[in-house]
């Protein structure tokens, strides 16, 4: 591409890298190396990085952001805050002018998706709010909030958010109040002006940002307890958070109202099933989850490539079904990908590098 990094009227969509610290179960790991190297704006990943240098095969990856956590000192390093300001901001300001935005977090299981959309532990305020901790989604509501306070007195505001999950294709409210949370799941529906949508699904108006965090937190709560009740839910589950912005000018008439909506999604492990885990239930979680991410990868490579007419086959999963509205057009997509540095995820590594370099 030739703007990277750029939101403008040719690309919408902005790819980023981060790569998290090694974890001590990596670093205790016999033979455990790094394998990531950033080379100017290249991001290098060496296949063989004990051996003999002539020997091991570097892959080249290009993205518009790489985001590093492993050292203060090394130039690429990135805070939460900074990733927030690098990634984050473009989308709040996009909804700020009246447009869509989408922000996922992809990679395998453990590779930091939720540290960087929520935060180190996404049930509790104290890590929600951490200036060090906090993630993608609350530093975005805290600012649509601050951003609120600043705007101009005869502008009337509504803020609505919304909290599901797609499990096996299946959407499930995580914001539902108790006595409708064993309901079947939730169907989509496409309406005709608005586009599609979640029948039944619970939107809550929203007047502060302490008042959103409390949805937050009880959503990554309904969440924790499922995957905890259903084993490996956590990993095998999309979680939604959808942000409405409504602002309308003036007082008479001649009101201007802008609409926008902002989906920050958790995608599900990337990781594909391993040989050994062959019962049908997994097989059959298998296939729905990577329809999805497949799908994922598919529209998004399709609305990268400016073809025009290319068909965009958002019907084919319900993510992309359900976030048609906030993908193409004048909306802003933002995928981070996450990976970690060590020799023994190799492999993953490298299918997360090369999902992310198909959206470019
Ligand atoms: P995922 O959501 O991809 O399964 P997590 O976000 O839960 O992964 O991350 C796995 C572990 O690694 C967590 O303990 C998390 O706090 C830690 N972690 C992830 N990314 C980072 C990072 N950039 N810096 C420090 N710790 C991280």
């Amino acid at each position: 591409r030739s703007s990277k990094g750029v939101f403008d009227q040719v690309s919408n969509l902005t790819v980023a890298v981060r790569i998290r610290p090694m974890n001590a179960k990596e670093l205790a790991c016999v033979g455990s190396a790094d394998v990531v190297k950033v080379k100017n704006q290249d991001l290098i990943i060496r296949s063989n990085p004990l051996g003999n240098s002539s020997m091991s095969l570097d892959h080249v990856f290009q993205y518009d952001h790489i985001f590093w956590s492993c050292d203060e000192t090394k130039s690429l390093y990135a805070s939460q805050k900074d990733i927030f300001a690098t990634i984050g901001k473009p989308l709040l300001n996009s909804a700020f002018r009246g447009y869509n935005a989408c922000l996922f977090a992809y990679g395998q299981t453990g590779s930091g998706k939720s540290f960087s959309m929520m935060g180190a532990n996404t049930c509790e305020i104290a890590d929600i709010d951490s200036e060090e901790f906090s993630g993608l989604t609350p530093r975005f509501c805290r600012e649509l909030f601050e951003r609120i306070s600043n705007l101009k007195s005869d502008t009337t505001v509504s803020v609505e958010v919304s909290y599901f999950e797609i499990y096996n294709e299946k959407i499930h409210d995580l914001l539902a109040s108790p006595n409708v949370i064993n309901k079947l799941p939730l169907k989509v529906r496409e309406h005709p002006e608005w586009g599609p949508y979640v029948v039944d699904l619970s939107v809550h108006t929203v007047k502060s940002y302490n008042e959103l965090r409390n949805w937050l937190i009880l959503g990554n709560k309904s969440r924790a307890t499922a995957a905890t009740t259903m084993n490996e839910k956590s990993s095998r589950s999309h979680s939604i958070f959808s942000i409405e912005l409504s602002l309308t000018e003036g007082l008479d008439d001649s009101d201007t109202s802008r609409r926008s909506k902002v989906s920050l999604v958790d995608l599900a492990g990337s990781e594909r099933l391993g040989s050994s885990h062959n019962s049908d239930e997994k097989i059959r979680q298998g296939v729905s989850i990577n329809k999805s991410l497949l799908t994922l990868g598919k529209v998004i490579s399709a609305l990268a490539d400016h073809k025009k007419n290319i068909f965009v086959p958002y019907r084919d999963s319900v993510l992309t079904w359900l976030l048609k509205e906030s993908l193409g057009g004048n909306s802003l997509t933002c995928m981070l990908a996450t990976i970690t540095p060590a020799n023994s995820n190799l492999d993953e590594t490298l299918a997360t590098l090369r999902y992310a370099c198909q959206a470019r």
